[in-house]
This record gives structure tokens, sequence and C-alpha cells, in this order.
């Protein structure tokens, strides 16, 4: 099918919208709940950035906007690490992690089209050292030399927010190396800044097959008609699409919020892959869960919303440990030549262990 959703110029009007956002307090409406002066001593140390159209999407629905608005408690607390993924000490050069084997998380932007407060590169995004040309060549150097890498997970800060000739040519440069097999980026972009998936951009895209992309969404009321269009266009040039939500403490930990967001996603055919345990990032305490609540989540999709819904929930581990799937109990026992086994709804089942 031809994609119908052609503007005039596009690139004009992301990047417009960009130009718009909100940084300072001063350029936010006068509305309740607000207070500037913490507002203005948080982003003095973590960056603020709201882009229009994800601004007119929040201003509406508080627990939206706690994504988005600084809190006092992200300077005041002093729970967390700062680096809690232990990326600096993974990565052979900077901007570039290489944890796994056979793949690399490359840093290629150091900006957003919002910066989420409990982002876990908090320590970095929005700051232009973050990224820089000389960083970006140094990755890619380290991956044409490191033959063990199949998989490049483009990241940053927000790769769609780089232009589509500078992505065009960084992605041919990775595409170039022998041994690398797919390519993956991560974007937010889909859902904080739906405008930016254009037509031309997907031109791009296609060149470098096999592409994945896995976006992010934490609330079905981020899906509205430009997130899904936008997601649509991905599908559309044969991208496989996936999501990673973080469960996050007043936002969507709670089984209603989750399941609804995991349909809806599949509607606007987007793959749930990762439910993120908060990161124990320095400064964003305030949205941690207990560990249980995830758990008792993922107890509540299973079964209950199609297989292909329900995503596996991690804990990416402190220092370098690593992602690790955390799964309700299925097995209750193994008692002689039987295993006891709870279905969805609670019930128990004996099956033979065979042997
Ligand atoms: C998450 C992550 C990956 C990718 O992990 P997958 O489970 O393959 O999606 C790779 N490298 C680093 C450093 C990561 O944090
Ligand atoms: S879009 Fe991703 S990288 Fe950017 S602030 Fe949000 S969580 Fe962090």
């Amino acid at each position: 099918m031809e994609i119908i959703f052609k503007r005039k110029d596009p690139a004009v009007l992301w990047e417009d919208l960009l130009a718009k956002s909100i940084k300072r307090s001063d350029e936010l409406p006068n509305m309740e709940g607000f207070n500037s002066p913490d507002i203005d001593q948080v982003v003095k140390i973590y960056p603020m950035l709201i882009n229009p159209y994800y601004f007119n999407l929040i201003r509406s629905d508080n627990r939206l906007m706690k994504q988005a608005i600084p809190d006092i408690r992200e300077i005041e607390s002093h729970k967390g690490y700062i680096d809690p993924l232990d990326e600096e000490n993974l990565s052979p050069v900077p901007g570039l992690t290489h944890k796994y084997p056979d793949r690399v998380l490359f840093l290629i932007s150091g900006r957003c089209a919002m910066y989420c407060r409990f982002c876990n590169r908090k320590r970095k995004v929005g700051h232009p050292s973050m990224v820089t040309e000389e960083s970006i060549k140094e990755g890619l150097r380290y991956i044409e030399k490191t033959k063990t890498i199949r998989d490049v997970l483009l990241s940053g800060g927000d790769p769609l927010l780089l232009s589509d000739e500078r992505l065009d040519s960084i992605l041919s440069k990775v595409k170039a190396i022998d041994h690398v097999e797919i390519i993956r980026i991560g974007s937010r972009v889909p859902c904080t800044l739906p405008q930016r998936i254009t037509p031309e951009l997907l031109n791009i895209f296609k060149k470098h097959h096999p592409l994945y992309i896995n976006t992010h969404f934490n609330h079905p009321a981020e899906i509205t008609p430009e997130s899904s269009m936008a997601c649509k266009m991905i599908a559309d040039a044969g991208i496989p699409l996936g999501c990673q939500t973080v469960l996050l403490k007043g936002i969507n930990d709670d089984i209603v919020t989750i399941s609804e967001l995991m349909r809806r996603l599949l509607a606007i055919r987007v793959k749930p892959y990762y439910l993120f345990q908060a990161d124990l990032v320095k400064g964003t305490s305030h949205f941690w869960t207990p560990l249980t609540k995830g758990i008792e989540i993922m107890a509540g999709l299973q079964g209950n919303i199609s297989g292909i819904g329900v995503p596996r929930f991690v804990i990416d581990l402190p220092y370098g440990g690593g992602k690790i799937p955390v799964l309700p109990e299925y097995v209750k026992a193994i008692k002689g030549d039987q295993i006891i086994l709870r279905n969805y709804q609670g019930i128990e089942f004996r099956y033979p262990v065979i042997s």
C-alpha cells in the first residue's frame, strides 16, 4: 500500500516543533501544579525539553506530565547510581557500550524530543559532550575492527533527531561493515514527536534493511492519531517495531493501564518487547516500584491478553550485569514424577515429568 501521508514540507514541520520546545519554567503556561523555582533548580542539572506536540498531550493528564516536568526530588534524593548500568566502564570508546559478546549499544545523538525525567542516561542526555563527531567516528572504527559484533543498536539520546542525511550516512557506514548482520534503532520519537516519521526518512530506512526499531511508549494516552500514523508508516516500510516500556510509579504501575497499553500497541502494529523495572538512576527514586508490582502485572497479562502482547519483564542489573528476565512462578513444585504447575487463573495442575 502507498503511504498516504504527504505533507508540504515535513522536515520543516518537525524541526519547527522542536525549535518551539519548552526549556525553562517561564515558558510553561500558568497552570496548577508547577513550581517554577523548583523547576529552575532542577534544570540547572538535568535539562527540560518538551516539544509542543508532547506538551499538548500531557497538559490535561497529570500522569503523563510527571514524565516530562522536573520534580525537586530529582536533586533532593540521593538514592541510586549516577550510571546504574555501568555503561562508562563497559565502553571501549566513549559513547559505545560493549556488554554482550555479539552486540553493542552505540550512542549517535545526545538530544531527545522530550527529556524523560526517569531516563537512565539522565547524567548526560542533552549535554553537547554526550555524542560528538569524533565519538561517532571512534565507535564506527571499534565496530569495524571487532569481528564478533553482529548487531548494532543505535541509541542516544534519540537517533531520530539527527537529520536525514546524517542518519543515512551513519546507517550506510554501519551497514558496510561485513560482520554486522542487523541494525536496531532505539527511538522514542514515534511517541514523543511522531511528525519526525516522514516518507523521506522511511525511504532512507528502506535502503538499510534488515533494520529494526524499538520505540518507547509508557501510557495508553500516548497512542494518538499522530503516533499511530507514525508507527503504521514504519511498519509499512517493512520495519518490525518493538516497544520498551518502563514501569513507573504513579504513571503506569497498574494492570489496567499496562494491559490497555499492550493491547493498543498491538493495534498500531508495535510488538511489546520489554517491560523494564525502572533503573536505579540517581534522581529518579520517586518513580521506582516494588519488584513485586511488576511480577504481579506480568501475572495479570499472561493468559489474559494476546500472547504477542506480553512483553518480557526485565531488570537491567547495576554493575553491568545485563538484563535479567523476571517471571511470575508457574512451577509450584516437582514431586517425584509429577510437576505441579499453576495456570494463569491460579489453578494448579499436575503434569508428568518425563525422564
Ligand atoms: C539492552 C542492551 C543491549 C540489547 O539487549 P537485547 O536484550 O539484545 O535487546 C545491548 N547492549 C547493551 C549495553 C544494552 O544495555
Ligand atoms: S527519550 Fe530515551 S534517551 Fe531520551 S530522555 Fe527519554 S528515556 Fe532518555
